[in-house]
């Protein structure tokens, strides 16, 4: 297998929820849709729940958890996620029942494994009480994850140099949310350090890294205040002006569509001729 294979479920302000997979096994960053149609995505990636090795939450906002819920109920999956967001989630999900689920707590920027799988845990810059971003590594292939983050600190751009395949947000494009319907009480909270990625700082992000990832998806776009076409063509603009030899796959995440990259579509086609 050469890159991790990666299939967005979903991604935006309505749900979000990614499958990760290496020869390591699968994982799951965030469980902001129904349990309903998590498995409903793994059962079309060809998945059961109890394929999934374990849980990763970034931050406890609905719709990052929004299923969690259910899933604990079901399955004895392990979930992982920092103090800050299990005391969230308690405060987004009050009438959840922890005591069902396999609780870890991620102290921040930990390192730890799972079976061959390496995970990095780092903090973003969010309104929640502790977000997270990850990194994952397996057999020399790195992985990377940072939606919901209103800036990106040096830490997490060093955190995220290297990595060969990255979901990285690119929330909004600020002309159309200044002249867009949110309230601006709303337009402010996205535009601080601690809101959501414009497009254009996740392009400078991706041309600032000394070494940018071979593959990029778009993630968490606003169905208000973004168009997949205006992310893919700041973002990519920015970085063919800025770093021209840069060769990277992108991807645009959807809200209702599963969006998997070139790996995990091979890696079918080749179990379907087998
Ligand atoms: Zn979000
Ligand atoms: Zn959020």
């Amino acid at each position: 297998m050469s890159c991790f294979q990666v299939a967005v479920l979903a991604s935006g302000s309505k749900g979000n929820a990614t499958v990760v997979r290496c020869e390591s096994g699968a994982v799951l960053v965030d469980a902001g849709i129904s349990c309903r149609r998590i498995t409903q995505g793994l059962q079309k990636l060809g998945l059961k729940p109890s394929d999934i090795a374990a849980v990763f939450i970034t931050h406890e906002h609905i719709d990052h958890v929004k299923g969690l819920e259910t899933f604990i109920k079901k399955y004895s999956i392990p979930i992982f996620a920092s103090a800050g967001t299990w005391r969230g989630i308690k405060q987004t999900l009050p009438r959840i029942d922890l005591r069902l689920c396999s609780r870890h707590v991620l102290a921040p920027q930990t390192e730890f494994t799972i079976g061959s799988l390496q995970v990095r845990s780092f903090s973003t810059s969010h309104d929640a009480l502790e977000p997270t971003g990850y990194i994952f590594r397996c057999k020399g292939h790195t992985f990377g994850y940072v939606t919901d983050t209103g800036y990106i600190s040096d830490l997490v751009k060093r955190e995220l140099d290297g990595t060969e395949t990255l979901v990285l947000e690119a929330n909004h494009d600020p002309v159309l949310l200044k002249n867009g319907s949110y309230p601006p009480a709303l337009q402010k909270r996205i535009l601080g350090t601690r809101g959501h990625l414009a497009n254009a700082t996740a392009g400078h992000l991706l041309a600032g890294l000394k070494k940018p990832p071979q593959q990029v998806f778009l993630a968490h776009l606003s169905q208000e205040n973004n168009t997949p076409e205006l992310a893919l063509s700041t973002v990519r603009s920015i970085v063919k002006q800025q770093r021209p030899e840069a060769k990277i796959q992108f991807y645009v995440t959807s809200q209702e569509e599963v969006v998997k990259n070139k790996e995990w579509e091979d890696y079918h086609e080749q179990n379907i001729f087998e």
